[in-house]
């Protein structure tokens, strides 16, 4: 596991709560009030495994501050966006998929199949994918 599972989310959390929609499931894992199985967490970022993996490894990775997707992304947002990127290559590393490479993708509104409207990306791997996609 990369290092900082036990952070200090608590200092966070009210940060997090008062940017959150009471009904995003998301937002619930990121502070503990929904289970899930995480497999990275800091400040910044969230990691836990699909409840409906598509492949061997399928891990989502949302950052803990709510976005709803990549159509509310701000220029603010762009280092977030890069450490998502990084949180993704060592996870990749971690689960063993990195040199067979993997998948990442970023769902975005109805027609790109977003049923989670907190921005999230799936790292997905450990087998062949296929294609075409869409
Ligand atoms: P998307 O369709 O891109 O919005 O992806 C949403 C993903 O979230 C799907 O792959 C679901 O299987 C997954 N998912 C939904 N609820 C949960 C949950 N409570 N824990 C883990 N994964 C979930
Ligand atoms: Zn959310």
């Amino acid at each position: 596991m990369i290092k900082p599972l036990a952070i200090h989310l608590n200092s966070h959390l009210s940060r997090i709560r008062s940017k959150m929609t009471d009904s995003c499931i998301f937002c619930k894992i990121v502070s503990n009030e929904a289970k899930a199985t995480i497999v990275y967490r800091d400040e910044r970022v969230t990691a836990f495994r699909d409840a409906h993996p598509m492949g061997p490894t399928h891990i989502l990775i949302v950052p803990n501050k709510h976005i709803e997707s990549v159509n509310m992304l701000e220029a603010e947002d762009e280092p977030l966006i890069g450490y998502l990127f990084t949180i993704a290559r060592k996870l990749a590393e971690e689960e063993g998929i990195a040199k067979g490479g993997y998948r990442l993708i970023a769902n975005t509104g109805p027609n790109g199949g977003q049923t989670i409207f907190h921005f999230h990306l799936h790292l997905i791997g450990g087998q062949r994918m296929r294609y075409p996609m869409g």
